[in-house]
């Protein structure tokens, strides 16, 4: 993995040469892929959500992308570092493997909000889009026919200012607190949809 400076953004391109012009699916990391432990630091209380596993592994199959995008703003708070974040993503590859499931790239920002003491207009931190257009870049994906799914409105909103066509607001983590939020992020270039993977 590199972090991409001056930004200090993680990104992890674990399939190189996947292949160009392919769309992506990208998701948020706690609450959508995993289930939500606030600042989590501890590999062992990882634990996939079963229904986001099968989804990966239909975008395996069908050529489709799969990109982690990840605000972690407890790097930038200085309630774990790298390390503990890497040790994390070691164990949810190990989970995702011996399930048959595959993430190509992983993103992560480790900006807290402004009003935690995090940057101003951060490009990165979610909903901002630059996560998503840094991995558009990498991979040479297929924006505008790619989604998102996360269980959070700014994972939503981070889609759509990345020029993605649909969001998926998934049930678990946040889910059901932002569905408002979320459904307000529809338009004519944009779908919203709740809780189904298919
Ligand atoms: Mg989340």
């Amino acid at each position: 993995m590199t972090l991409i400076e001056p930004d200090g953004i993680w990104c992890d391109v674990r399939t190189p040469g996947f292949p160009a012009h392919r769309p992506a699916l990208f998701l948020d990391r706690d609450g959508t892929l995993i289930e939500l432990v606030d600042y989590l630091a501890s590999p062992d209380k990882v634990c996939l959500i079963d229904a986001v596993v099968e989804a990966i592994r239909t975008a395996n199959n069908a050529g489709v992308a799969v990109v982690v995008v990840t605000n972690q703003s407890g790097i930038g708070r200085g309630y774990y570092d790298w390390t503990a974040f890497e040790a994390v993503q070691t164990r949810l590859y190990e989970l995702l493997m011996a399930a048959d499931a595959r993430i190509d790239a992983a993103y992560a920002c480790p900006h807290p909000p402004p009003s935690a003491g995090g940057p101003a207009g951060s490009l990165y931190r979610k909903p901002a889009p630059g996560m998503f257009l840094r991995a558009g870049t990498d991979l040479a994906l297929d924006l505008v026919k790619s989604r998102v799914a996360g269980d959070t409105s700014a994972d939503l909103a981070a889609g759509k200012a990345a020029g993605l066509s649909a969001g998926l607001l998934v049930e678990t983590g946040y889910g059901d607190r932002d569905l408002v939020a979320a459904r307000a992020l529809e338009d004519d270039r944009y779908d919203v949809a709740w809780a189904d993977w298919s």
